[in-house]
């Protein structure tokens, strides 16, 4: 470790935290550290460093156990674990998985119990609905979905939850960006007698526009695979906490499923993160000339987007929580499908892809695609029609996009 940073800025410790070149031959970016074991000095060491990952002795406060085997932890996740920390304000400690969803079924393998509910706001990431649905509720956790942008249903449903062991809040929701208040969702769960973990899946504005943890969230998740990362390149996964115990806790269950992030993905993820917040930015801009010059355009039924917000709830959660609107908008043809589908296939520099995040433009159709696996019902209550077109926006000039949108809606 070198020297303490707390003394910078966010964006100066992503630069000196967590790794001293001193370890790696004075090399200016770290070394990939392949080895499955790790050799120890002494038996003494060896007994010690199992004790504390077997949770036989409490580490100090931040300490960790000495390498041992690289399912439980390597030099480049701990290297990428401490630079991730100063990104997400109010968190004190990482882990890195595997894929977004390692590290969401983990973080919910740890808090569940038999006989438990879950509350969640609807709609979900689709692989974090089909494991409430084909996984959880097997097991015995009932869920208990409520509307994301319905602040005081979801304030309801947490006093009524019997035995709740996680509330469960993704904020946007996905694709029509309807806001759940993280604020009073946290504060309704302080307040219940079984103390549910609050987590909150961040992926579409964090690390850089939304603070779950300065709210009251416990967990703040991640899907690496997109902002993080940024290149649509790599799957990973975070999670992220200001509490030690459940940062140890959430480890243990990583060492017993296997799916930490490997050296080398840890070591590229590493190499994104100086940028997240400058990509972000741009994303962002690049969205919002995008959404606010499309609004009214004659195809159009419909424009998502946080600034073209209008129900007084959502935009009073926006100008709250969120620094930025991001990079994501929604299109709805007035036509349904026929149109939505001439547009995708009309795009030149957009791309038809599932996925989001990345310095690329991507568009898909969420009701064909994404969100195939939802039923009629939830279709409908999410905002999924048959005309709806997400965009997810890169750093290209807007000026491009733009006038690639156009030509794509002109036809006819
Ligand atoms: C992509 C995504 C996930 C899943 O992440 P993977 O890295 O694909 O496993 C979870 N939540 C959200 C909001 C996502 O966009």
């Amino acid at each position: 470790m070198p020297d303490s940073h707390d003394d910078v800025r966010p964006r100066t410790a992503i630069l000196t935290r967590g790794f001293d070149p001193k370890h790696t031959f004075g090399s200016a970016r770290p070394a990939v550290f392949r080895s499955s074991t790790y050799v120890f000095e002494s038996p003494e060491a060896a007994e010690h460093a199992f004790a504390i990952i077997g949770g036989k002795i409490k580490p100090d406060n931040g300490e960790r156990a000495d390498l041992i085997y690289a399912r439980f932890s390597h030099p480049n996740a701990e290297i990428l674990e401490d630079q991730i920390v100063p990104l997400e304000a109010g968190a004190s400690y990482a882990a890195v998985f595997n894929s977004g969803m390692a590290a969401i079924m983990t973080a919910c393998f740890t808090y569940a119990r038999p006989n438990s509910t879950i509350v969640y706001t609807t709609p979900l990431y689709g692989g974090t609905t089909g494991l409430m649905h084909s996984f959880l509720e097997p097991f015995g956790v009932r869920g208990i979905p409520v509307a994301a942008g319905d602040t005081e249903g979801i304030e309801k449903a947490i006093a009524a939850a019997q035995n709740c062991c996680i509330v469960y809040v993704e904020t946007p929701a996905n694709p029509t960006l309807t806001m759940a208040d993280i604020e009073r969702a946290a504060a309704a769960a302080a307040t219940h007698p079984d103390k549910p973990v609050v987590m909150v899946d961040n992926t579409f504005l964090g690390p850089s526009f939304q603070h779950p943890l300065l709210l009251g969230a416990d967990i703040v998740l991640y899907s690496a695979t997109k902002y993080l990362s940024g290149f649509s390149d790599m799957i990973a996964g975070i999670v992220l906490t200001k509490s030690s115990d459940m940062i140890q806790k959430i480890r243990s269950r990583r060492n017993m499923f296997g799916n930490i992030l490997p050296p080398d993905e840890c070591w590229m993820l590493d190499s994104r993160l100086p940028t997240v917040q400058l990509r972000m930015n741009r994303q962002s801009k690049n969205a919002q000339r995008l959404a606010e010059a499309l609004k009214g355009h004659k195809k159009l039924s419909a424009v998502y987007y946080p600034t073209l917000f209008t129900d007084p709830e959502q935009k009073r959660i926006f100008e709250k929580q969120c620094a930025f609107p991001g990079g994501i908008f929604s299109i709805e043809f007035a036509g349904g499908r026929p149109p939505a589908f001439d547009f995708l296939r009309r795009l030149r520099i957009a791309r038809n892809a599932v996925s989001l995040g990345g310095v690329e433009t991507l568009v898909c159709h969420p009701k064909s695609t994404t969100h195939s696996g939802m039923s009629p019902q939830e279709l409908a209550e999410s905002g999924v029609t048959d005309g709806l077109v997400r965009v997810s926006a890169g750093i290209e000039d807007w000026r491009d996009l733009l006038a690639d949108f156009e030509q794509a809606l002109a036809s006819e």
